[in-house]
């Protein structure tokens, strides 16, 4: 990645400007202590996993991983793609499906409201971008989610290009991969944001029937109604460490059962151990590990396409 390659060093030799402020506990000692006032808003943070107190920029540039303890922070749609594609090669469809307000929902914000303000914060017109690209050469079809987009919640219109992106790859004979982040249905949608879990998985059902492989990239949180319908489905599960996945919150499951729930409940450690996923994948090796997986699925794939033809002979 350039943001690796570029290494910088403590201290700039333009115009003596300082690129990476000094560590906050030695900030009282340097000779031009910066002014609080030229201090950005949220240049240094604390690390939600291990509490030490990190350099924003540093993470930004290193993956979004906390640079002591590694704890992976999500990403947008639009760095997964870049993580994941060769440079320039991504080309979107559906671009322009956008969500409706059905049920004219109010609440302290109507849907319209939040639709607006997600799609301005973002720059996504909903909460999943999906088209086709390469990586290493090889042409898949690809699926991203974002967080950020109401909790990339799963509506009518999650569930229509995730099915679209499915029979595209299944008309095209392409592998599928899904980067799934979910806070579950979209409630402002009602029972039409469920029956999306159906949708896609019957869309899958065909892309399987036609011998094709799909894998499923799980990132922190994959919750609800997504666990429960095409986030599961992978031939190939793999997911990013320390995520949360799961179908109901541990609360909820908590108060259903009336039981303890182990520790490390529905992270992806736990998940490994119980076969709900194949294998965890440090971010700095997705890109590299996707790519064999892609190798090795398509290579089989045509390797049993000429079988298939030599077989017809
Ligand atoms: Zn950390």
């Amino acid at each position: 990645m350039a943001a690796a390659l570029f290494r910088k060093s403590k201290y700039s030799t333009i115009s003596g400007i300082r690129t990476e402020p000094p560590a906050p506990h030695h900030a009282g000692l340097t000779a031009e202590p910066l002014k609080k006032k030229e201090i950005p808003e949220g240049l240094w943070e604390k690390c939600k996993k291990c509490e030490e107190i990190i350099y924003t920029k540093t993470r930004e540039e290193n993956l979004n991983l906390c640079p002591r303890c590694s704890y992976h922070y999500p990403m947008t749609a639009q760095q997964r793609i870049a993580l994941l594609t060769d440079e320039g090669s991504f080309k979107e469809i559906d671009a322009d499906i956008e969500s409706v307000d059905t049920l004219k929902f109010e609440g302290v914000a109507s849907y319209t409201d939040k639709l607006a303000a997600s799609k301005k914060k973002t720059g996504l017109t909903d909460a999943v971008i999906c088209g086709h690209a390469k990586l290493n050469g090889i042409r898949y079809a690809l699926g991203v989610m974002d967080f950020r987009f109401l909790g990339a919640s799963m509506g009518a219109v999650v569930g229509e290009k995730i099915t679209r992106l499915i029979e595209f790859a299944t008309a095209k004979r392409l592998p599928l991969l899904v980067v799934t982040a979910s806070g579950g249905a979209r409630m402002y949608e009602g029972m039409i944001s469920l029956m999306q879990m159906a949708k896609t998985s019957g869309a899958l059902e065909r892309h399987q029937e036609a011998g094709l492989p799909y894998i499923v990239i799980m990132t922190h949180p994959t919750t609800a109604g997504v666990t429960a319908s095409f986030a599961s489905l992978g031939d190939l599960i793999v997911a990013e460490p320390d995520a949360l996945i799961g179908f109901a919150g541990p609360r909820v499951i908590k108060d259903t059962t009336q039981a303890n729930l182990p520790e490390g409940f529905q992270t992806s450690e736990f998940l490994l151990k119980k076969g709900l996923i194949d294998r965890i994948i440090d971010r700095r090796n997705l890109r590299a590990e996707i790519s064999l997986c892609l190798e090795y699925f398509t290579s089989r794939a045509n390797s049993k396409g000429s079988q298939k033809k030599e077989a017809a002979k």
